[in-house]
């Protein structure tokens, strides 16, 4: 972390032949050259003394533009991605405007999921529509329905896989000889699966996101966002539009994604199998209409997510039987299950996504069915959830 950074200096090849797990505690986390401390400090800065005009003692100038804890987390996010390139940013929101806003300008287009992140679809509807961007909507699960969707003017792709809240699942690899052919990018939001579960660079996409409030953060206290690329061009195009635009991470929220994602590997095989069992009895209660989840053989995205991710997530949605109020009831009736936004933390959040994550895409070609119910699957004793649940349900 001393030099001013390039693209370069995130690609530590000799660390490249790592495992997950260890790259997840080790990548970017080198000690403190001052003091040997195993943890990198928070650098709560902003401006460094420098050694007559222009010669930077330790290549950090002004922390905008870089920050050492920051460096930390971005060094990590590259090698858990597989990227030449990690990029932190102060929301998903203000990572995915950084990425749109580098690739596109007015007069462009790009196709987005029937069923993107509402926030994803609010960016595109109403932001930068006002700017000349254009979309379209397509089930990205269908690649014949991407390739119909596409303009002389496309320029990217946008999936979200398994995406929220449906569950559902796009072959990414499929994707991106779309995309390629096509001459667009092809972006990955993986929030959902979190780089233990999918590495999306290595199947061909072009850029991965993340709302690194999820699970990369994993405990509810921080928001914050991230861009991973490989293109080397594209890595120095983002981070002069990260600088220039400004949202970058500070330090202390940089510090608090770095420590979570120290146990992102063990968090999510635990979500994973809780979520697992709850998918399981859910598929038997005779309230539950439908269960979505990908890991379960007769959903329609199973075998792609066998190929392309090491398990099946800690998301799931359900219909339940009785419409809108009766799924209404049941996320009230939650105990253990904490009513809320969010997904990806320790603890097991509920959520009625018509009414609340995705109210904003009501009346649109995202609007989310009525009785569905999402959950975010915590890491507590399955045993506890399931009763929970099932009280819940009645
Ligand atoms: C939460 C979320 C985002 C937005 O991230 P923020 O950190 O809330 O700005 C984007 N995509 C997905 C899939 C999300 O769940």
């Amino acid at each position: 972390m001393s030099q001013q950074h390039t693209s370069e200096q995130y690609f530590d090849e000799s660390a490249a032949h790592r495992r997950f797990e260890t790259l997840a505690i080790h990548a970017g986390n080198t000690a403190d050259p001052l003091t040997g401390a195993v943890v990198p400090p928070i650098y709560q800065v902003s401006t460094y003394k420098q050694d007559g005009v222009g010669g930077l003692r330790g290549g950090y100038e002004y922390s905008r533009s870089a920050n050492p804890t920051r460096t930390a987390l971005e060094e990590n996010l590259a090698a858990l991605e597989g990227g030449r390139r990690g990029l932190a940013f102060a929301s998903g929101l203000a990572a995915e405007d950084c990425l749109l806003r580098t690739l596109l300008a007015p007069g462009d287009h790009v196709v987005i999921p029937d069923d993107a992140y509402g926030g994803t679809f609010r960016l595109f509807a109403k932001v930068l529509s006002r700017w000349g961007v254009d979309f379209s909507v397509a089930h990205t699960s269908d690649p014949a329905a991407v390739q119909a969707a596409l303009t002389p003017r496309t320029k990217a792709i946008w999936v979200e896989t398994p995406s929220n809240p449906l569950l559902n699942i796009t072959d990414i690899a499929g994707l991106a000889g779309i995309a390629r052919s096509a001459g667009a990018r092809l972006v990955v939001d993986n929030t959902f699966a979190s780089p233990y579960l999918q590495q999306p660079l290595a199947l061909g996409a072009d850029v991965v996101v993340h709302s690194t409030t999820k699970y990369m953060g994993g405990h509810s206290d921080v928001v914050g966002g991230a861009l991973v690329v490989d293109d080397a061009e594209l890595a120095d195009e983002l981070a002069y539009h990260q600088n220039a635009m400004g949202a970058v991470a500070g330090p202390f929220d940089a510090w608090l994604v770095l420590r979570g994602i120290k146990t992102l590997a063990v968090r999510m095989d635990r979500h994973c199998e809780n979520a697992t069992r709850i998918a399981e009895m859910l598929t038997t209660h005779p309230r539950v209409s439908k269960v979505l989840y990908p890991g379960l053989p007769e959903h329609p995205g199973h075998e792609v997510a066998a190929k392309q991710m090491k398990a099946f997530g800690g998301m799931i949605s359900f219909q339940v039987d009785g419409g809108e109020e009766a799924a209404v009831a049941v996320c009230d009736r939650a105990k253990l299950f904490t009513l809320g936004e969010s997904l990806g933390g320790v603890e097991s959040l509920i959520e009625h996504p018509g009414r609340m994550t995705h109210a904003s895409a009501a009346g649109s070609a995202l609007e989310v069915p009525s009785d569905l119910v999402r959950l975010s699957v915590g890491i507590e004793s399955a045993d506890d959830l399931l009763a929970d649940l099932q009280q819940a349900l009645g």
